[in-house]
């Protein structure tokens, strides 16, 4: 392509909001143009890049068995409501009226609809596993929306999701997704990790995020430098990392399934009910629910404490369960006081981001849910503080973690910080039991599907390479997702015989070769032209110079090296192959 055939429009400064690296780059680029908050128009240069990532993402669903279709950007509000998603869902979920005042919601994700299109088109268990894929629009009204395409608005996702017949295969579908993640990751060229997201079940098994490493990623990861294992912090503090390091055996033996709510998860780690021995309870916002509710009756003093995240998110959340309402955040000092009032207390944890103040470590484990106990501390009754277990101390999440034996015992842990662009989930029946979506099983019985769901963040993935990804010149693009693999530069094309035969030559080899090669025609300045492919980030230049034809060469230059060598015009599709 010529680059008179395409549109670029760089610029030499970053927009005032951008905080970070790749939006400014993207920005300066002409990759993106900002049209609201969140909301941006994708430039041609960037929407080539975009393409690129849907394809390789594409295929590998492809080849890992998925099918793709196309849901819906405006879906109807009665599907919603069927699994309660439409009252239930905070602020994030847009709603929209038609002229009918009916209700519709521009998908954040399409659980609703695809369990619709199973129930209406799958009837047997001859059918499945099956499962499908989108490329899509999304909208989420994000709270604060940044980081150009990293957090947006409006963005675009690829979701899957798989339907079986049963809890084993819906495993086997997860794991298919999590090995084809995998391989998607590994083709565009990024530093990542797979990462335990899920702080519900012992293991983390449900819920697996992939990051890509970057210091400027929302997410801590703890993670174990000589080996795979990985967890989001939360979970990792919450489960695995502290649980392995302190809890007795038997606790550690104890499995929670992934249905229970997170009280019965506690109760039966500790093998006894909470309300035995309970008489206050801190619990993090998120978990309360309708069950939590029932087995925790007004007896115990409830707090609900911010553990770690969007403290108006959680108020709002912690307003929509029903019962809830005259729930209210408590203060650090009303907690402690709380705690404090009785003899063998443990907690409280997590009332600061960042900062956690365990009892001892084994109620860390749990500091996702419970931060504390009174009286004689329940899970471990006859316990001397200071003999058997450690006296309460206050310590930085850091230093809880950081040098502690990894769970699989392959090496110590580390923290680092990540983006988080893809999540895999193991749904169960939750979206098909609600929605009565169901197939009929060997015996002719009536089964709700047991589903998975599968995201990858396609626009967020851009910001993320780049920010792993570039210099002080600007972008440098993994060529699987470049733009372009190469860029011709010819100094004075138009006025200089020599330069442009061989410019047309060397790209006419290169179009014949199959190459994603530019050859930029504008008649720009050399310093100009150079400066504008490095912020674009294309991985090979060639500039062709009368000067350098003189010796009958080429220069060609890696935009990952800071040197130029030169080479015979016919050896340039050597150097790129
Ligand atoms: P986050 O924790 O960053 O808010 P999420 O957990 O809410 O993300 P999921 O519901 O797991 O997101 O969606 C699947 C993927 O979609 C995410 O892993 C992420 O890559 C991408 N994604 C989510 N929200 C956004 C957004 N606002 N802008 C761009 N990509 C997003
Ligand atoms: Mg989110
Ligand atoms: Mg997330
Ligand atoms: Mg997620």
């Amino acid at each position: 392509m010529k680059a008179t055939q395409t549109f670029i429009s760089t610029l030499k400064e970053a927009p005032a909001d951008s905080e970070i690296i790749s939006h400014q780059l993207m920005t300066r680029a002409g990759m993106i143009r900002k049209l609201g908050a969140g909301i941006y128009n994708y430039m041609p240069i960037g929407l080539r890049i975009i393409r690129k990532v849907e394809n390789i993402i594409r295929e590998e669903m492809n080849k890992a068995g998925a099918i793709e279709l196309l849901m819906p950007v405006v879906q109807p509000g009665e599907l919603w409501e069927e699994t309660g998603r439409l009252s239930k869902m905070g602020p994030e979920l847009l709603r929209i009226k038609d002229r009918h005042q009916r209700e519709f919601v521009l998908q954040p994700t399409s659980e609703e609809v695809i369990t619709d299109i199973a129930r209406g088109e799958i009837r047997s268990y001859k059918q499945l596993p099956i499962n499908f894929y989108q490329i899509q629009t999304k909208f989420r009204d994000e709270r604060r929306p940044r980081f150009g395409v990293m957090r947006g608005r409006e963005f675009t996702m690829k979701d899957g999701y798989s339907f079986d017949k049963d809890v084993e295969g819906m495993k086997a579908s997860y794991a298919k997704m999590f090995d084809a993640y995998h391989r998607i990751f590994t083709r565009l060229g990024l530093n990542y990790r797979a990462v335990a997201a899920d702080n519900g079940a012992i293991g983390g098994s449900g819920s697996q995020e992939f990051h890509v490493i970057a210091d400027t990623g929302e997410d801590a990861i703890a993670y174990c430098p000589s080996s795979d294992y990985a967890a989001n912090l939360e979970a990792a503090e919450a489960l695995s990392v502290l649980a392995v390091r302190s809890a007795p055996t038997q606790v550690m033996q104890k499995v929670a399934t992934p249905e229970m709510t997170k009280c019965e998860e506690v109760a039966t780690l500790l093998n006894q009910p909470l309300t035995d021995t309970v008489k206050t309870l801190v619990l993090a916002v998120d978990q309360f629910d309708e069950k939590t509710q029932q087995l925790l009756p007004g007896k115990i003093q409830i707090f609900a404490v911010l553990i770690r995240g969007d403290h108006e998110l959680n108020e709002v959340k912690a307003s929509k369960v029903p019962g809830m309402a005259d729930f209210r955040m408590a203060t650090e000092a009303e907690i402690l006081e709380a705690f404090n009032a009785t003899p063998g207390s443990l907690g409280p944890v997590g009332l600061k981001a960042g900062v956690t103040v365990v009892a001892d470590r084994t109620v860390a484990m749990m500091s996702n849910f419970i931060c504390g106990a009174n009286e004689t501390g329940y899970h471990f009754s006859g316990v001397n503080f200071g003999r058997d277990l450690p006296e309460p101390i206050v310590a930085d999440v850091r230093n809880v973690i950081v040098g502690d034996v990894s769970p699989d015992g392959n090496g110590t842990l580390e923290i680092c910080r990540g983006i988080e662009v893809g999540h895999v989930f193991m749904l169960g029946t939750r979206y098909s039991e609600s929605m009565k979506a169901n197939f009929l099983d060997e015996q002719g019985k009536a089964k709700p599907f047991v589903m998975g769901c599968y995201g990858i963040g396609v626009t967020r993935l851009l910001g993320a390479a780049i920010e792993q990804c570039h210099d002080d010149r600007g972008i440098i693009w993994p060529e699987s997702i470049a733009p372009f693999q190469v860029v011709i530069c010819p100094v004075s094309y138009d006025r200089s015989e020599i330069v442009k035969t061989t410019t047309d030559q060397i790209y006419a080899d290169l179009m014949a070769a199959g190459i994603e090669v530019i050859l930029d025609d504008r008649g720009e300045r050399p310093g100009a032209m150079f400066a504008d492919w490095e912020l674009i980030g294309v991985p090979y230049r060639v500039v062709v110079g009368e000067k350098s034809l003189k010796e009958g060469l080429v220069e060609f230059q890696a935009r990952s090296e800071t040197q130029a060598k030169k080479i015979l015009p016919e050896d340039v599709l050597k150097e790129l192959s």
